[in-house]
């Protein structure tokens, strides 16, 4: 393994990668996975990649699990193709809903819950809008560990049965994943269960990241000049720039990176308003309301990280309404072939608006990411 240490992303303090590990032991914030990039870039070129499984463990050298120890349902190495509707514009869509349990969660617990049995951890619980207890309860399946998960009472049935079907431990909560995120810490502690929730361990980062790795490699290592990424938790935008980073310091590419926009929904939007107010934080947004669950997280933990990656990219942050959402889901579908998630589909929305305001350019290439499929969504 290539890993050397766990960072902490706001003050720096080193933590130890052989033991389990949380969030900063100091200050309480999220820690980053670091490598030793000297070396990988001696034991690994760009070219050397292409032939490799079609799985996001084709990165194994920036991963933090020994190859032994990977469990795995073959998530990531998703595609990336053209959109052809909106007429001479380079837009392209990477398309997640492949991955196991049919969204992108499915990277990070792959990589998280690998990561989790390697460190000797039985009992795995997290709070979730329904995507991320889903692939929970799968790879854990797949493990032979158990999963608590603690949803929302208004997650769609579909998701609840997916996760009894793993055999998953389900709890239905009142109130949003905010209440929910409650809940889990609470009896995670009474039982020792290790939480996963998002930002508050280090790993699934790490599998969200092979995105950014892909992005790279199937654009040919010319990386498009903005990225769309609908933003919850913020795990997706965090693990992409972090690819980026990564990348750069590995020599595998340079120049411009690209503008990172964020997408949230107008009825649950705190990384916008605090964008919008040049704020470093966000304030917990009051009321929260959107059909595109991934993105109902009134107070994301890593609020500060994502408002960082906005600004270093000279990107943006923009809400779309819930029409919006549902008229780029049936745009999608019937001029693309691509059945989105409404998560998805906001991107999609988001791009339209930018193109149109002017912030994205007609010759500008831009990739929108539909992070899950629309056949989980009760609508
Ligand atoms: C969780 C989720 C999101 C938000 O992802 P983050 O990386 O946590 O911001 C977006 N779309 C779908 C389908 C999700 O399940
Ligand atoms: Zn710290």
């Amino acid at each position: 393994m290539n890993v050397t240490h766990l960072e902490c992303s706001n003050c720096g303090a080193v933590h130890d990668h052989d033991r389990i590990q949380t969030v900063c032991s100091s200050c309480g914030s999220t820690l980053l996975v670091r490598y030793d990039l000297e070396q990988v870039r001696e034991l690994l070129s760009r070219s050397d990649v292409w032939k490799r499984e079609g799985t996001l463990w084709r990165y194994s050298e920036v991963l933090p699990v020994e190859k032994k120890n990977i469990i795995t349902l073959g998530e990531g190495y998703t595609p990336i193709f053209q959109l052809k509707k909106l007429e001479n514009v380079s837009l392209w869509l990477k398309e997640e809903s492949l991955n196991p349990t049919g969204t992108f969660k499915a990277r990070g617990m792959a990589v998280a819950v690998s990561r989790a049995r390697e460190l000797g951890i039985t009992d795995l619980v997290v709070p979730s809008a329904g995507n991320a207890g889903a692939a929970l309860s799968f790879y854990c399946a797949r493990g032979g560990m158990r999963a608590h998960v603690f949803m929302p009472e208004d997650t769609p049935a579909v998701i609840m049965r997916e996760c009894h079907a793993a055999g998953a431990d389900v709890h239905c909560v009142a109130g949003t994943i905010a209440e929910a995120g409650v809940k889990a810490r609470e009896e995670g502690m009474k039982h020792s269960w290790f939480n996963m929730a998002t930002l508050q361990e280090p790993y699934r980062l790490e599998g969200k990241k092979t995105m950014g790795y892909e992005i790279a490699e199937q654009f040919h290592w010319e990386l498009p000049d903005v990225i769309l990424y609908p933003t919850g938790g913020g795990t997706g935008l965090i693990g992409i720039w972090k690819a980026f980073e990564e990348l750069e310091d590995l020599g595998w590419i340079s120049g411009n990176r690209p503008r990172m926009v964020s997408v949230q929904s107008t009825g649950c939007a705190p990384v916008v308003k605090a964008f919008r107010e040049g704020k470093k934080t966000a304030e917990p947004w009051e009321n929260p309301r959107t059909i595109a669950a991934g993105l109902n997280v009134p107070h994301p933990f890593a609020d500060t990280l994502i408002l960082r990656v906005i600004e270093k990219s000279r990107g943006s942050a923009v809400s779309v309404t819930d029409e919006e959402i549902l008229t780029a889901i049936r745009e999608l579908a019937r001029h693309e072939g691509v059945y989105a998630c409404p998560e998805g589909a906001a991107t999609y929305a988001a791009y339209q608006n930018l193109a149109a305001s002017g912030f994205i350019d007609r010759d500008e290439t831009a990739l929108v990411i539909n992070t899950g499929s629309g056949l989980m969504y009760p609508y």
